[in-house]
């Protein structure tokens, strides 16, 4: 990865390689730790970062979820993550924050109430998650073997090291089969999301894409919703089932990390003609016109630096 600078680290600014932690420390062991994925464009008046107050409060909404109090305001880690940003004097096109929370070191064993809480803001620049190319000619993906945690044994929607287990073995055996990314559908056979990343395929004219009943509540896939339905696009949330993928006319994933990435296979079923699809096409380039600060409609999105 690309260092950067300075990292905020409990309230101070250090050194990037100064940002270490003790092996024993509680979260390495028994992985409760929250995280967030927040990005930051250059737009004509500098950088932007793009809903940062959303990104911000569900940081601290995971945290509450997996019991770990984060003892600053959201105000105070706004304030820092601007000021991050702004002394890492970047240059690309675009720089992935990474706010999290962790369990520090301290003591042993699950009851995790008395271990020392950590927060960090960490910001590099990082090109296309799924690539350039994925971007642009679409990525194949695969079904998983794994389904996403049942509701009754996990926090879904807390952004949560811990669930990162479950996406981690799905995009290893989708890499080990040859394809670019995992679908994993929940405990009842429905699409759940990708291993990091909300699944949207669209079906005569109509954007679908399931309700968050087992998956993080995205909110790319919420931007999305409302940029389609902007552009005049019917958009339906609705369970999917499996079958219904394969004969699907387009097919995409939004995250803040994979931002609007066409899939142009599933299963070894062609999508569509096999690219990216029109409509795809059309919700991609308005998505990139509104981060990079070329929509004033979506102006409000934006926190500049
Ligand atoms: C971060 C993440 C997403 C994408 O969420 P955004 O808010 O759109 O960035 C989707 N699924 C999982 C499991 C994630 O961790």
């Amino acid at each position: 990865m690309d260092a950067a600078k300075y990292i905020w680290m409990n309230g101070k600014f250090i050194p990037w390689e100064e940002a270490t932690t003790h092996v024993l420390s509680h979260t390495i062991h028994y992985g409760n730790g929250v995280i967030e994925g927040t990005k930051a464009y250059k737009t004509k008046k500098g950088y932007a970062i793009f809903r940062l107050k959303e990104h911000t409060k569900r940081l601290l909404e995971s945290a509450k979820m997996t019991l770990i109090d984060v003892p600053y305001t959201a105000e105070e880690l706004n304030e820092a993550q601007i000021e991050l940003v702004r002394k890492n004097e970047f240059i690309g096109d675009n720089v992935y924050i990474r706010p999290f929370a962790f369990l520090g070191y301290g003591v042993m064993g699950v009851y995790h109430k008395n271990a020392p809480v950590e927060t960090v803001l960490a910001a590099w620049e990082w090109g296309a998650y799924l690539g350039e190319e994925g971007l642009k000619r679409g990525i194949r993906l695969k079904i998983s073997s794994f389904s996403r945690p049942a509701n009754t044994s996990n926090m879904g929607k807390a952004k949560a090291t811990a669930n990162y287990l479950n996406s981690q073995l799905a995009k290893h055996e989708a890499i080990e089969c040859g394809y670019d990314e995992g679908l994993l559908l929940d405990d009842q056979g429905y699409v759940a999301e990708a291993t990091g990343a909300a699944f949207f395929m669209i079906r005569d004219g109509k954007v679908i894409t399931p309700p968050s009943d087992n998956a993080l509540e995205s909110i790319t896939q919420r931007t999305v919703i409302e940029l389609a339905e902007d552009m005049g696009i019917e958009v339906l949330r609705r369970r999917i089932t499996r079958e219904e993928l394969y004969i699907a006319d387009e097919a995409f994933l939004t995250g803040t990390a994979a931002e609007v990435t066409p899939v142009r296979e599933i299963d070894g079923r062609m999508i569509g003609k096999g690219e990216r699809g029109p409509i795809t096409e059309k919700i991609q380039s308005t998505y990139f016109d509104m981060v990079f600060g070329r929509n004033p409609k979506y102006e409000h999105y934006l926190t500049y630096v």
